[in-house]
């Protein structure tokens, strides 16, 4: 058996990652991966402006904390003041430049205006600099503000946005293939026969890949047998950088495919160390119209085995694939308050949920069929192989909000 991070491991060295760029407007790249270094051609902010409204002034002008002077100018945001004259104070509000000469502003709660001289008490005495954004503080020109295989989120697009840059280069979108094999599927919407079960993972794995940005290609259900899998291999190998099945992986005498992808191409690897999960097939599948192969996953057909695989194993490839930078997912220490007393032999998910106690109480049904678990957890504890817990014990929790997004 491989461990968790062998297979990992051995994924992401496979992975070969899409190489064609498209330029796209930076409003429409939320989600896209980038594929090219940003650099900033400005300082940011371009100018020094004041974060306040109020006055500014020059600082030795006020040094006794009651300094009576009088407003010289008015700057509102977008305008630019005069030269500040030696005296006097310029009114001013949020983003505005500070004018030539002055070094401070005041803000407006501690200075009072006399409407009928147009002279304002200055109740403070700032430092030089008092909140003064200062020209560049945030960006330098010729800095670089995003490298390349970085996610497009919305604070990313936000600082391409704030130097200037109106489109960037990203990654083509991936397209996946997917399929699900079973004579027992049948669609919500049709009446459920005697032995049939919804297809819940066409729902679960379409989410997912829609997370991830992917195109999908949906093949449907696909029944129980070598020919009709190895047909819906090939289909989805036609167009697509990558096939995910669910289903059939194991070894029993109605899995058909394993030996469908070897007929249609190659498979790698089998077995995991992960629990729920362990079938686990990656490969590759021929495609009739190009040299390169599509990658195959088939992922196990049991619901929670299949999402906690694709977290684990599916996610961070699909990431190298799409030309991302991958990390893995943070683990955060955290309390147990539940027992967990006969731990696997294998690399355990838990689905777990936030208490109000700050600690992490255990869904009862750990089956790898029960979907519940996956709704009222807020993520899964990863507890290493042979790991017994006792409650007060720290363990590694993986928030479902850092896998999905
Ligand atoms: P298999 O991996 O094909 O042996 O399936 C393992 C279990 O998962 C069986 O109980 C199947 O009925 C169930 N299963 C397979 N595919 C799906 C699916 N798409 N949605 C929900 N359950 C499934
Ligand atoms: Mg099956």
């Amino acid at each position: 058996m491989l461990s968790v991070q062998e297979a990992l491991d051995f994924l992401l060295h496979s992975a070969r990652p899409v190489s064609d760029i498209e330029q796209l407007s930076t409003l429409d790249a939320t989600g896209r991966v980038l594929a090219a270094d940003q650099l900033s051609q400005l300082d940011v902010p371009p100018m020094d402006n004041t974060q306040m409204d109020g006055y500014a002034v020059r600082a030795s002008d006020c040094v006794s904390g009651s300094a009576v002077l009088p407003v010289s100018q008015r700057i509102p945001a977008g305008h630019v003041g005069a030269p500040l004259q030696p005296g006097t104070v310029a009114r001013i509000f949020t983003g505005a430049l500070i004018p030539e000469g002055a070094d401070a502003v005041v803000m407006q709660e501690q200075c009072a205006l006399d409407e009928a001289t147009g002279k304002v008490t200055v109740q403070h005495a700032p430092r030089s600099g008092e909140w003064v954004r200062k020209r560049g503080e945030d960006i330098r020109a010729g800095s670089t503000i995003l490298t390349r295989g970085t996610l497009l989120r919305a604070q990313e697009l936000g600082l391409a946005a704030s130097v200037g840059l109106a489109a960037l280069p990203v990654y083509r979108r991936l397209k996946v293939g997917v399929f699900f094999t079973g004579d027992e599927l049948a669609m919500p919407g049709e009446p459920l026969k005697p032995g049939a079960i919804y297809n819940s993972n066409r729902f679960m794995l379409r989410g997912l890949l829609q997370q991830l940005g992917c195109e999908i290609v949906d093949l449907g259900n696909i029944p129980d047998s070598r020919d009709a899998t190895r047909d819906a291999l090939r289909k989805a190998a036609d167009g697509n950088d990558l096939i995910i099945t669910s289903g059939g992986v194991s070894v029993g005498e109605e899995d058909h495919v394993k030996p469908a992808v070897e007929a249609e191409g190659k498979l790698n690897m089998w077995q995991i160390a992960i629990k729920p999960g362990k079938p686990l097939a990656f490969g590759e599948v021929r495609r009739a119209t190009t040299q390169t192969p599509a990658y195959f996953i088939g992922l196990p057909g049991n619901p929670v085995s299949s999402f906690v695989t694709f977290l684990i194993f599916v996610r961070p490839f699909i990431q190298a694939l799409q030309g991302a930078q991958v990390k893995p997912p943070a683990r955060y220490p955290m309390r147990a308050d539940f027992t967990w007393p006969k731990p696997d032999r294998r690399n355990e998910f838990l689905r777990v949920r936030i208490n109000d106690g700050g600690g992490l109480d255990l869904f009862p049904n750990q089956g790898s069929a029960v979907l519940t678990s996956t709704v009222w957890g807020d993520g899964i504890v990863d507890n290493p192989p042979g790991q017994a817990i006792q409650p007060g014990d720290t363990v590694h929790f993986i928030p479902f909000s850092d896998l999905l997004h």
